[in-house]
């Protein structure tokens, strides 16, 4: 199957909405009726609003032209954050994964730990998600199923400890990348973000080249910008990796996340097998989504 075509199956159900969205737009309505599709895809009133100014403005109730501006703006808003997370990543580089419970951290470390096993990178796991026992099985299996080696202790393990070990035995294997599991208790608690930084505190003790890669589920909607912004107020946020929008209607919340925060979309999730994991192309994405 092919690159667009595998996406769009991915974006089903935000396609949907969006379709009979514009298939229903009348010509009398049209300006209100773009707004509440953009808002209804969680694409964020601010962005609703500058798009339906400019469809208004230019295209008024020409549907062709009201979704070619939809097009244009979409590919400007998300195109500066089209970022290749590993190309210019000095090795080795250790990449701590971030993210609340059950956004996709684990599944996504086992995707990115097997996509980058076979460009050649020698990779290493660290289960540093010592608080959700199923956390380090699930890991174990991923780096069972890619012969990738995997650092673990027992479930209650102090995290700081298994990253301690996993940073030393990273050098003795000289390995490329090593990709640091994290807990994720809601990012309300004030205890996990002390324990990220702590984690990230021992990694920069160990080298300088860390990179910080956050989780966000896409059906959890708007609340993956307050998350978001949470984590990186607290350790810094070098990409994002949005997932499960093969899951949800609303997949603009990408769009949302592209308008209102400087950080860059490295992947996106559109199912749970291996091959589910794209790297984040925003002409792809924006043709996946409108045509
Ligand atoms: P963690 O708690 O953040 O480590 O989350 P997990 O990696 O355990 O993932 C939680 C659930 O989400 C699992 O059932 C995964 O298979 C599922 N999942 C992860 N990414 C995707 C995705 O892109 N699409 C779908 N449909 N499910 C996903």
């Amino acid at each position: 199957m092919g690159m667009l075509s595998a996406l769009k199956r991915g974006l089903a159900k935000t396609k949907t909405v969006f379709s009979a969205s514009i298939e229903a737009i009348q010509g009398q309505t049209a300006g209100e009726d773009w707004e509440s599709l953009l808002i209804a895809t969680d694409m964020g009133a601010a962005f609703a609003a500058r798009v339906t100014k400019q469809i208004k403005a230019q295209g008024g109730t020409d549907k062709k032209r009201g979704k070619e501006i939809l097009r244009e703006i979409l590919i400007a808003t998300l195109l500066p954050r089209q970022s290749d997370f590993f190309k210019d990543a000095k090795m080795p580089l250790v990449v701590m994964v971030i993210g609340v419970n059950g956004t996709g951290k684990t599944t996504t470390i086992g995707k990115i730990g097997g996509m980058l096993k076979n460009e050649g990178y020698r990779v290493m796991l660290c289960a540093g998600d010592t608080f959700r026992s199923a956390a380090k099985e699930q890991l174990a299996i991923w780096g069972e199923r890619n012969d990738i080696p995997v650092v673990s202790k027992v479930a209650g393990a102090d995290p700081a400890a298994v990253v301690f070990e996993a940073l030393a035995k990273a050098r003795a294997e000289k390995t490329d990348i090593l990709l640091v599991d994290t807990a994720g208790r809601l990012h309300t608690k004030f205890n996990l973000m002390e324990e990220l930084k702590k984690i990230k505190r021992v990694i920069a003790k160990d080298t300088q080249q860390m990179k910080t890669l956050l989780v966000l589920d896409a059906t959890t909607g708007q609340n993956a910008v307050g998350q978001a912004e949470a984590f990186n107020d607290a350790v810094g946020v070098d990409g994002i990796v949005l997932t499960k929008l093969d899951g949800s209607a609303k997949g603009g919340i990408i769009v949302r996340i592209a308008a209102e925060l400087s950080i860059p979309i490295a992947y996106i999730g559109v199912g749970e097998g291996v091959d589910d994991l794209r790297s984040f192309d925003a002409r792809t994405f924006v043709d996946a989504l409108l045509d």
